[in-house]
């Protein structure tokens, strides 16, 4: 057995640290993200044997090469289990091109892939060092839905959300504050940002350091290992076998940490041939391949894709180091990465929202293919991909739909003139009982709701 993996900091000043350390600390104290500082390998004959395994089986066969050591086989099966109790549809739409839908869990986003395992890995490490935490996250609507259902009901973590009163749509304030138990949910008189800067402002305020505030955000690394399962389960259920072949993945990306699970799955074996990466007009991505240099988007371009309305990708920092550059907290590159490795795997492209909307009607018209904004981005980036490219008819290619259309039923019914079903998840929250508190923008306010709530 080769020694446990640690984990260091991408500003590599931070001490390295366990996973367990790494998860319940989020950000690196040196302001950098964490990385594996090994990325496992699978054989060519354990990657075939996924074919034959269910989701959850999968993920503990990914898990396993990261967390040896530190987790024991029976406990991670139960988490995994806990976990992924859910489908994950591969639909055929031509030759061997499929969609392969992420919404299927609790909140029908794909962050329940990532949220859910990561809920369940927080209550392992907090419950073995006899700790409590009270997770702060700020939302504009689905990040903290997914976050609320995968922490709801756990014994170690509480949770409070802060969502701008008028800037969410009724259907997902009410996946927040129905829940209850653990789950405290307060609408603010004020915007997304104001809510941001209330959270921010409590996590460095000294007062309230006896309460054990954390975050769930998406620079936690026990956020992103989740989200390298799904392709290999996809690869694994789609595949010839006996042949050794490569897939094209398409992922319509904004902070990136999807594509980074891609990236991370490929350097562990994965034969991926090409990832197609989808932006919409937050271009920075695909304009730092083609110039070299990175410029952030401030403010962030709003597009219909609002989940990957980012203008400065945290994930970035990341994917930089992993091709040999270093990108500090700032955007800044204090080393460049090898571009002609990057070149060699990315297809990068920005896609407009009328083309975003387009690609909607003409994937129904020509497919029964139903897309909803940001499964669209990637489906239009992955033609224009194979518009510019020969492949063989016999490609296999997935793009991610990374949300239920139903979620989407203004644009929906807009374009295709039909209400989507809701899935079942999402079914009945008319009926449930909705408990938030309202409250003003005022951070003196907002610190004697956490002290009077949550001081022992
Ligand atoms: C968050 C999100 C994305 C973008 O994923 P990243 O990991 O941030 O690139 C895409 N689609 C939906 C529906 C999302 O919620």
């Amino acid at each position: 057995m080769s020694a446990a993996i640690q984990y260091y900091s991408t500003n590599q000043k931070s001490p390295k640290v366990s996973f367990g350390e790494a998860l319940l600390k989020g950000l690196a104290p040196d302001g950098g993200l964490y990385m594996p500082d090994r990325i496992p390998t699978f054989t060519k004959e354990e990657i075939a044997s996924f074919s034959a395994m269910e989701y959850h089986q999968i993920a503990f066969n990914v898990f396993r090469k990261f967390f040896e050591g530190e987790i024991s086989d029976s406990d991670l099966q139960t988490m995994t289990k806990n976990a992924y109790n859910f489908e994950v549809p591969l639909e055929h739409v031509y030759d061997r091109s499929y969609v392969m839908r992420l919404d299927q869990g609790p909140t029908a986003s794909f962050k329940d892939f990532a949220g859910r395992m990561m809920g369940q890995l927080m209550q392992h490490f907090l419950k073995k060092a006899n700790r409590n935490l009270l997770i702060l996250t700020a939302t504009s609507g689905d990040t903290g839905s997914a976050m609320a259902n995968a922490f709801y009901g756990l014994d170690n973590v509480k949770m409070v959300i802060l969502f701008p009163e008028t800037e969410v749509t009724d259907r997902q304030r009410k996946q927040m504050t129905t829940l209850h138990k653990n789950i405290s949910v307060v609408a603010l008189k004020a915007t997304f940002d104001d809510c941001q800067a209330l959270v921010k402002q409590a996590f460095t305020d000294k007062d309230l350091d006896s309460l054990s505030l954390s975050s769930s955000n998406s620079i936690n690394i026990g956020r992103l290992l989740p989200q390298i399962v799904y392709y290999f389960y996809s690869y694994a259920k789609l595949r010839k076998q006996g042949v050794d072949e490569e897939i094209i993945f398409s992922v319509p990306s904004g902070n990136f940490g999807d594509l980074m699970g891609g990236v991370i799955g490929m350097k562990m074996g994965l034969p991926v041939k090409k990832f197609v990466v989808a932006v919409n007009q937050n271009d920075e991505f695909p304009k730092l391949l083609t110039t070299k240099q990175y410029a952030k988007i401030e403010p962030s371009h709003n597009c219909l894709s609002s989940a990957m309305n980012v203008g400065h990708p945290s994930n970035l920092a990341r994917l930089i180091e992993l091709f040999g550059g270093n990108m500090d907290e700032k955007g800044n590159i204090t080393s460049q990465p090898d571009y002609v490795e990057l070149e060699k795997h990315f297809f990068a492209q920005s896609i407009s929202d009328s083309a975003t909307k387009e690609t909607i009607k003409e994937a129904f018209e020509q497919f029964k293919l139903v897309l909803e904004p940001h499964g669209s981005v990637g489906w239009t980036c992955l033609n224009n991909y194979l518009a510019k490219h020969t492949v063989s008819s016999d490609q296999l290619m997935v793009t991610l739909e990374t949300a239920h259309p139903a979620k989407f039923p203004d644009s929906i019914e807009k374009l295709l003139g039909f209400d989507p079903e809701l899935p079942a998840s999402l079914k009945g929250l008319e009926d449930k009982e909705e408990i938030f508190d309202l409250m003003v923008n005022e951070y003196p306010v907002f610190k004697k709701y956490l002290l009077e709530r949550y001081s022992k």
